[in-house]
């Protein structure tokens, strides 16, 4: 749960450069998706944990970000994969930034090469109570100069 908090934080951070609302949300829950995707495979269906790990790959986000797309109407599929997708990545960027003690995080040329890679930017025990507070203070920071500077402008 506080994983999924970082990734929404990280997610509004992310969509910032998006004008529209429907856009930024497309654009957090593609940062959500790759986990929910795992933890309902994991859980919801029991699978193997090496089945699950196809969600954090570049293919698998694209196919995630596919088939969450058809369910919106014709006119916005494309809007919502590619943001879907985008977000999907700044998620896979994030996890792939874990220190894993060198076992790699996420398979960049999957389904060609199962080999993991990992940049060990911070390490995974404990790691989003340590982010957690971070992300949310620069959430709140960023969106509070933003309305600041709406009320000054305005
Ligand atoms: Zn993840």
């Amino acid at each position: 749960m506080p994983d999924l908090a970082v990734h929404v934080c990280a997610g509004l951070l992310g969509s910032k450069f998006l004008r529209d609302p429907a856009g930024r949300a497309l654009f957090v829950a593609g940062n959500c998706l790759p986990d929910l995707a795992s933890k309902t495979m994991d859980l919801g269906f029991v699978s193997p944990p090496a089945f699950s790990e196809a969600t954090h790959t570049p293919f698998g986000i694209l196919c995630l970000a596919y088939a969450a797309a058809m369910l919106f109407e014709e006119g916005w599929r494309q809007r919502a994969f590619l943001l879907l997708a985008a977000g999907s990545l700044l998620h896979l960027l994030m996890d792939a930034a874990k220190d894993c003690l060198g076992c790699g995080v996420i398979s960049w040329g999957f389904p060609l090469s199962l080999h993991r890679w990992e940049f060990g930017l911070y390490p995974v025990e404990g790691s989003p109570w340590i982010l957690l507070p971070g992300a949310l203070a620069a959430v709140l920071l960023v969106e509070g100069l933003g309305a600041l500077r709406r009320r000054g402008s305005g």
